[in-house]
């Protein structure tokens, strides 16, 4: 049998994690030739023991002395140089790009150049560099396969059908938060936003659905994937996260996609596509799941959303600067340094001082980005 050889870079992450599960799971038809985390060298380590793949990266320098101490005989490399040197390994056809952040845009243009098919988790770099990245992948004749949960679910509703789409419907659950008055918002530690109805993610993710700005990032995700205008695509509160998104087409007709919220599922699918395999993941009793409701967002309470919809729209440097600014806003209120409310509002006052660049190149959106966490850090 041909195995499917595999790069993840963000493996000690949670899809990452999903995604070796989803790779022990299918352990006779999936090769790991290549393992990249931040600074988690432990858990680094333990992967490479039990997936034997032919090199592992850390992305921070300072850890590579402890990476190399450890790694035995796997070829082991480091930072930015690392991640994209793991992202083109000649043995590989696949990598997942789990990395959280705009860090993610570097492996990801590289592993694109490389003639990878390409797994992406990572929305901030399609945010930041989806026109760029997009066309790249046009060049290289290379698939770029959503792992993000709504994204998989249109992608798998349009199929072939793109030129009758009419909307995009993005469910969103709206977070822990979604019930809070104003001035309960005000209040919230980063412990209680931690604490997501639904799903069981990364910091930066769980932070982002509960100010709507993951919905943002992903509004904006999906205008580059699937070529949409921002007034086509519309956002609605879906608390069960059993219908993952939807689309509407010209005759009128809808296809949802549902399931139990299950990162496995859309992570297998962007391994296995155009094929699906049978799953370790729990399968969905309608009846168990009870009534389905849908809610309109209140941009008022959450207002990232009108900030991704408006750097969307304007397009250019923005979206990377509002990237930036929000990876930075939603560190400081993990440390405890800002209030919950200031992560929009310290993130909208950054995007109103930036000059917008117009079809700007990697450089400059690399720069915009740099800019963004300068300018934020003033603000504080
Ligand atoms: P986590 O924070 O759980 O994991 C992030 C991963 O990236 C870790 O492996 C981390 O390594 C690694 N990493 C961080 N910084 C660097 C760096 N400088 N160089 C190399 N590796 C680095 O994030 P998630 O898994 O939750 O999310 C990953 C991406 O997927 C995000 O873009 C998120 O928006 C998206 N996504 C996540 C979903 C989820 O359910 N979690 C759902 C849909 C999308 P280390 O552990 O060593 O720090
Ligand atoms: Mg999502």
């Amino acid at each position: 049998m041909i195995k499917h050889k595999v790069v993840i870079i963000g493996s000690t992450g949670s899809i990452g994690e999903q995604a070796l599960e989803v790779i022990s799971h299918h352990s006779e038809r999936f090769q790991v030739v290549g393992l990249g985390a931040g600074r988690n060298v432990k858990r680094l380590v333990e992967q490479a023991r039990q997936f034997r793949p032919r090199a592992v990266a850390i992305g921070e320098q300072s850890h590579y002395p402890h990476l190399r101490q450890q790694a035995g005989s796997v070829e082991t490399v480091a930072g930015e140089e690392g991640l994209c040197y793991l992202a083109s390994l000649e043995e590989a056809d696949l990598v997942l790009v789990a990395v959280s952040g705009a860090v993610g845009i570097l492996p990801t243009t590289t592993a694109i150049k490389a003639g990878k098919t390409i797994a992406l988790a990572n929305k901030e770099t399609l945010v930041a560099a989806g026109d760029l990245v997009m066309k790249l992948a046009g060049v290289h004749g290379v698939a770029i396969i959503p792992v993000d949960s709504e994204h998989s679910a249109i992608f798998q509703c349009i199929r072939d059908e793109g030129k009758y789409l009419k909307n995009i419907w993005l469910t969103a659950s709206g977070g822990p938060f979604r019930d809070y008055r104003p001035q309960e918002l005000s209040a919230v530690t980063a412990d209680m936003a931690l604490q997501h109805p639904n799903w069981n993610m990364g910091k930066k993710i769980t932070i982002d659905s509960a100010t709507l700005m993951n919905k943002g990032l992903e509004v904006i995700e999906a205008h580059h994937l699937f070529g949409v205008d921002y007034d086509r695509i519309r956002v609605v509160i879906h608390r069960q996260s059993i219908i993952h998104s939807m689309v509407e087409f010209i005759d009128g007709a809808f296809i949802a996609h549902l399931g139990v919220p299950d990162m496995r599922i859309p992570i297998q699918y962007a391994l296995t596509y155009p094929e699906r395999w049978d799953s370790p993941a729990l399968s969905l009793n309608p009846v168990a799941a009870g009534q389905l409701q849908f809610e309109e967002p209140d941009t008022s309470r959450f207002p990232a959303l009108e900030l991704a919809f408006a750097a969307g729209k304007k397009g250019g440097t923005l979206p990377a600067v509002m990237n930036a600014a929000n990876e930075e806003a939603v560190n400081c209120f993990l440390r405890g340094r800002i209030g919950f409310l200031e992560i929009p509002e310290k993130v909208a006052r950054v995007m109103e001082l930036h000059r917008v660049i117009n079809h700007p190149d990697l450089r400059q959106i690399l720069e915009a980005d740099a800019w963004a966490r300068e300018c934020f850090k003033s603000q504080l």
